[in-house]
């Protein structure tokens, strides 16, 4: 069933401007069982299992999005993202408090620095819905003050002082919880560092809380660029007139959107869904991004699918659709491992000049490669300056011939972007 936001119940006497005004969209979030209770229409056995979930991770949905779900169907693709299971409060062996290590590559707080020239900087930790599938669910909506004045400019500080860091990803929390202002003064100190050459946004407004990208806030944001901004879609019941509209106007301000959705069972798992996803985006100019294997969050195991699954949907997807719907599928790997693209094999075989391929219909061909290739020596100014950039077997002749070698000069770069700012915080823990 689908219903317009007049036509629920809870929703009566609310003005359109009211609607429409994001702030009011983030005063009026539904957060308790009480407010679920009256938007949809549950079992007493769905009653008491939403109170028993409370107060295990934050819980809050904008009005927009909660209008978008399915009263009578626990199965909705939006009822599911928003509205907490039981099987929330299920620890499973594998689920981890911080699965992807963000803590690990962090030189200053609220900054990840895990490759080698671009930095995560986490400017909040609200959002203005909590997705239930959420990675960083350790620290997102624990506290939804404002992060301190000093720990945005130590980040900052670290961007400056770091020459290497030419991409920075500004995330949280959705930064567009911040203000106009609040956003501004970040993407202006952070503009004005000369070493940036890109700034990206990671933020899911456009999704759920689409009243945020008002005419005030593209007009600032397009004074920045070149500016990315990356969302969160996951199922094609979330591309709305209300999303299609925000979409358009951060496109029409030349912001390039692209899409990260997370592969959750029972919402996306499966190839026709997410095909009828990925041309939905390309209609209202996002292009898929990547599809992620949902990480080892805590309380997350009942949103997994296998390895599989993510597999035949990219294979469903490549060659049989447009090239740029297809989104890279990632495992990112606990520990700190980072995002690891993970592909069906299309080379099957290799001898000495010759490879096997197959396409995506599975038909095989044979490549022949030169018999007498060598590289010439590049005379580009990088390469003459000899700074080498060679896959992974060549950085093994940069750091050492073992393993070992490897992880320590990760662990020594861990330790040199800590000492970036040993004036700032006091001796460089080991
Ligand atoms: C995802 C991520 C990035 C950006 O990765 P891209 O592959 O460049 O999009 C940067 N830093 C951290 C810590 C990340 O998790």
């Amino acid at each position: 069933m689908t219903r317009t936001w007049k036509e629920i119940p809870l929703f009566e006497g609310v003005t359109d401007e009211e609607w429409d005004d994001w702030h009011w969209q983030l005063r009026n979030r539904l957060s308790t069982a009480e407010d679920f209770d009256k938007l949809l229409n549950m079992t007493d056995q769905q009653r008491a299992d939403l109170e028993r979930c409370m107060g295990k991770f934050r819980m809050a949905v904008t009005p927009y999005y909660a209008s978008l779900m399915d009263p009578d169907d626990p199965k909705c693709p939006v009822r599911m993202q928003g509205v907490p299971s039981p099987l929330e409060l299920v620890v499973h062996g594998e689920d981890m408090e911080d699965a992807i290590a963000e803590t690990i590559d962090s030189p200053t707080p609220n900054i990840t620095h895990r490759y080698p020239d671009r930095v995560l900087f986490v400017v909040t930790e609200m959002c203005s819905m909590y997705c239930r599938h959420c990675t960083r669910r350790r620290i997102v909506g624990g506290h939804e003050s404002m992060v301190s004045q000093k720990v945005i400019a130590d980040a900052i500080t670290y961007i400056e002082r770091n020459k290497e860091v030419r991409d920075v990803l500004i995330s949280g929390g959705d930064p567009l919880v911040l203000s106009d202002e609040q956003l501004e003064e970040i993407l202006a100190r952070v503009r004005a560092i000369d070493h940036v050459e890109i700034m990206r946004i990671g933020s899911r407004m456009p999704v759920v809380c689409p009243q945020r990208i008002t005419p005030e806030l593209v007009a600032m944001l397009k004074k920045y660029h070149p500016l990315y901004l990356n969302t969160h879609f996951n199922h094609p019941k979330e591309i709305t007139p209300d999303s299609t509209r925000a979409c358009a106007m951060l496109a029409d301000a030349g912001i390039n959107l692209g899409n990260q959705s997370v592969l959750l069972r029972g919402i996306n798992d499966c190839a026709n869904v997410m095909r009828k996803l990925v041309h939905g985006l390309l209609r209202i100019r996002v292009k898929p991004y990547y599809l992620y294997q949902c990480d080892l969050a805590m309380g997350t195991n009942h949103f997994r699918t296998s390895v599989a699954k993510g597999i035949e949907i990219y294979e469903s997807l490549r060659g049989h659709t447009t090239g740029f719907a297809v989104p890279m599928y990632i495992i990112d790997a606990v520990g700190g491992g980072g995002k690891t693209p993970v592909m069906p094999n299309y080379l099957i075989s290799m001898s000495q000049h010759q490879v096997v391929l197959r396409n995506y219909e599975g038909v095989i061909s044979k490549y022949k490669e030169p018999d007498d290739y060598v590289e010439d020596e590049c005379q580009c100014e990088d390469c003459t300056a000899g700074r080498v950039r060679k896959g992974v077997a060549g950085l093994f002749d940069v750091v050492g011939p073992t393993l070992e070698d490897v992880w320590a000069a990760r662990m020594q770069k861990i330790v040199d972007r800590k000492s970036i700012m040993a004036d700032i915080q006091g001796p460089v823990e080991q």
